[in-house]
């Protein structure tokens, strides 16, 4: 009993772990409610937290080890120039991405990271905000017959 009271004043003044979301009541339209942007906003997460991935398409090399040790085979890589060299950067499919971290771990050019933001849910899973690097894929893929 006494331990059950001790545990109840515990976690009433311990921080919140999660919070009421996104409202309060369910609401008529959850789409109408994400468009309007009325949302309870989620509290902050902690250090270490594996969210959407962030790439930096100016350091990669194009090594390809992302991509050998990704188990959801959510990176795919696509040919470019670089200082009139052949060479290869890498796109990220979210939709398949299982966030396990290993493809930041093996990176040696510490180009992935894992971000905080978790809010991904969306209509189109190969739309530009889930397919990372897909903007840069935009700009300089090019044709593997192109001769360049
Ligand atoms: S976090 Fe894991 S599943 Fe996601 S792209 Fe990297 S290696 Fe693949
Ligand atoms: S491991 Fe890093 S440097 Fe190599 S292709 Fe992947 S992102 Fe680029």
């Amino acid at each position: 009993m006494i331990a059950g009271v001790y545990k109840f004043f515990e976690q009433f003044f311990s921080p919140k772990a999660t919070n009421i979301f996104p409202v309060k009541r369910v609401p008529s339209s959850i789409k109408n409610l994400l468009a309007g942007g009325d949302i309870y906003p989620p509290i902050a997460v902690h250090d270490g937290f594996r969210g959407k991935l962030h790439y930096d398409y100016t350091s990669c090399i194009g090594c390809a080890m992302c991509e050998k040790v990704c188990p959801a085979k959510a990176i795919e890589m696509y040919p470019v120039v670089e200082n009139e060299k052949k060479s290869k950067r890498i796109v990220i499919y979210l939709s398949r991405c299982t966030y396990c971290s290993e493809c930041v771990n093996i990176c040696p050019k510490n180009c992935l990271s894992m971000g905080k933001e978790f809010m991904l849910a969306g209509f189109d899973k190969y739309g530009p905000a889930m397919v990372v690097g897909s903007v840069e894929r935009r700009e300089h893929e090019v044709k593997e017959d192109s001769g360049a």
